[in-house]
């Protein structure tokens, strides 16, 4: 079930100076998209590399969206990457709502803003499934990477899951927790309730509705 090595047309790498400092970027093909792990620091042959798989959101990542926590959860888990001096964040295409695509996210936004459904029913109410997405492509890149295990900078224990059944060892699943705000609370109360989620700072939110509402 372990993915095969990419093969040379398959894989490209180079230096990508940022804001943060100098990552290796490295684009791959895999199931059908176009992703991309940025390497900070030495991780070949290393264990417990600290590393995000982050699903992309164009709608949070890029544009700053405040119905959910993707955006701010791509710049703690970078900014947390070059605090530690090392790690990877894999940026998984093909992973907008849960897999479902973005013109139907879009939809179930709709869904959510004018029947006020949550996450999971407004795409079930289209006919979508909940969670479509496949993380063979990240352990495929970590592996090509040569890391050995892996702490996981996630909420999700599903992640967890999926990266060991790809083959990568999860020494420790790392909190990746964002302050909520009222745009994005019901978001986040969906996923701990209906997902499974470990999010205790919603709880948080909860008895104190403006503590975290900076707008
Ligand atoms: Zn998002």
């Amino acid at each position: 079930m372990y993915e095969q090595a990419f093969g040379e047309d398959e894989v490209a790498e180079s230096d990508l100076v940022t804001r943060r400092g100098t990552f290796r970027a490295v684009a791959f093909h895999a199931d059908g998209h176009e992703h991309m792990a940025l390497v900070f620091g030495v991780i070949r042959m290393r264990e417990d590399v600290l590393v995000r798989v982050h699903s992309e959101c164009m709608t949070g990542d890029i544009f700053g969206a405040m119905r959910c926590e993707c955006g701010e959860q791509l710049d703690a888990a970078l900014d947390a990457i070059v605090r530690e001096g090392s790690g990877v964040l894999v940026y998984l295409r093909g992973h907008e709502g849960r897999g479902i695509g973005l013109v139907a996210k879009v939809r179930t936004h709709v869904l959510q803003d004018e029947q006020g459904l949550d996450t999971l029913d407004s795409a079930t109410t289209l006919g979508l499934p909940v969670d479509v997405r496949e993380y063979g492509p990240a352990a495929r890149v970590l592996r090509h990477l040569l890391v050995r295990s892996v702490r996981l900078m996630s909420n999700n224990p599903d992640k967890v899951r999926a990266l060991e059944e790809h083959g990568i060892p999860v020494s420790v699943r790392v909190p990746l927790l964002m302050p909520p705000n009222r745009h994005n609370i019901g978001y986040l109360t969906a996923k701990r309730d209906r997902l499974g989620h470990d999010l205790p700072q919603v709880e948080v939110f909860t008895e104190q509705p403006h503590a975290a509402d900076h707008r």
